[in-house]
């Protein structure tokens, strides 16, 4: 299930978010104000983190030729003498590149990933829920990354615990009819894709990267929700997952929950595979139940240190 972001700000924090959340199955619409994308000043100095981000856009060989590498820097008194040299012994140490350059590689990138670039678009506020508003009162809903907090700004949007027990409730209920809906639904195609959905799904859990987990679980919830055929289910389901993604590095940061979710997982197929109404609707209340548990134990810890 696609989640929707919308972004204010065609510079190099929004277009690298919007490249960053199309690859990880967002679909993007990006809002920017001027005629182009462009940058003003010449150069810009880019450090290890920022060089490692280019990298991972594999935008960096692009830039390279366009760029020059920073091998030694200097501090000069107002005499001229040398105060201080350091050597900058790294490739991806420091480097400097023009400022246009720049931007202009990371809108093509966005854009090749499928980023849909407004100009000529200007946002004037965002309200609580982090809908966008343009200043054509146009009000843009998107999918919660952002809480707007009243008198202070914007924020990554954080779930408390009180939220979370909210959210795994809701979840609970929908997530059983649904798959109570596959069970006796879903075709068999859909079921064999389901089956394959939950292998990958394994696959990620042995190898953990949290892109790939979380468009693995995205996909298993894509088939589990069209073989469940029910669409207001499916608009409720997926408002609530957006949020339970917020948890799952939560109740993933848990020692076992990987394994033991996966299992879980495994008994609620073999309860479809049997077209167990019943049994598939258990297994789904246990595995929600357990993963309720482990996302709960990691968000109250965090809430004792951070008190
Ligand atoms: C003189 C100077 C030198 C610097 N040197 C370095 C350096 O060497 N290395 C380094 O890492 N950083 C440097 N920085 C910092 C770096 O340039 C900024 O951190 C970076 O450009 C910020 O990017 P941004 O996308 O957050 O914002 P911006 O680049 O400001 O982009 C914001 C974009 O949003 C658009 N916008 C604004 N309001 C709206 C609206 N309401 N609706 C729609 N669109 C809107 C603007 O038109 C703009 O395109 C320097 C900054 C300055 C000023």
């Amino acid at each position: 299930m696609a989640r929707h972001a919308e972004i204010a700000g065609g510079g190099m924090a929004g277009l690298s978010m919007g490249l960053m959340l199309v690859r990880s199955g967002w679909s993007v619409r990006l809002h920017e104000r001027s005629t182009a994308i462009r940058e003003s000043g010449a150069g810009i100095y880019m450090r290890r983190n920022s060089l490692k981000i280019l990298q991972e856009f594999q935008l960096l060989e692009d830039l390279r030729p366009r760029g020059s590498r920073i091998e030694r820097t200097f501090v000069f008194d107002a005499a001229g003498r040398v105060h201080q040299q350091r050597e900058t012994p790294g490739e991806l140490d420091l480097w400097v590149f023009p400022r246009q350059a720049l931007i202009e590689s990371i809108e093509r990138k966005a854009r090749e990933a499928g980023v849909d670039v407004r100009l000529e678009s200007t946002a004037v506020a965002a309200d609580p829920a982090g809908a966008l508003i343009l200043d054509d009162g146009a009000r843009l809903e998107a999918d919660g990354l952002i809480t707007i907090v009243p008198h202070k700004g914007p924020i990554v949007t954080k779930v408390t615990v009180r939220q979370a027990e909210s959210i795994y409730q809701v979840r609970g209920v929908l997530e059983g009819l649904a798959v109570r809906l596959f069970t006796v639904r879903a075709s068999e195609a859909q079921l064999e894709r389901l089956e394959r959905a939950a292998d990958t799904l394994e696959r990620v859990y042995k190898k953990f990267e949290a892109n790939a987990f979380l468009k693995a679980k995205s996909d298993f919830y894509g088939v589990l929700l069209e073989g469940a055929d029910n669409e207001v289910a499916t608009s409720m389901l997926r408002n609530i997952h957006i949020r339970v993604s917020l948890l799952r590095a939560t109740s993933l940061s848990n020692p076992g929950r990987a394994k033991d979710s996966m299992k879980e997982i495994r008994q609620l197929l073999t309860a479809i595979r049997a077209r167990d109404e019943e049994g598939a609707w258990k297994a789904c209340m246990k595995h929600i139940e357990n993963a309720t548990k482990a996302a709960l134990a990691v968000l109250r810890e965090e809430q004792v240190s951070s008190d």
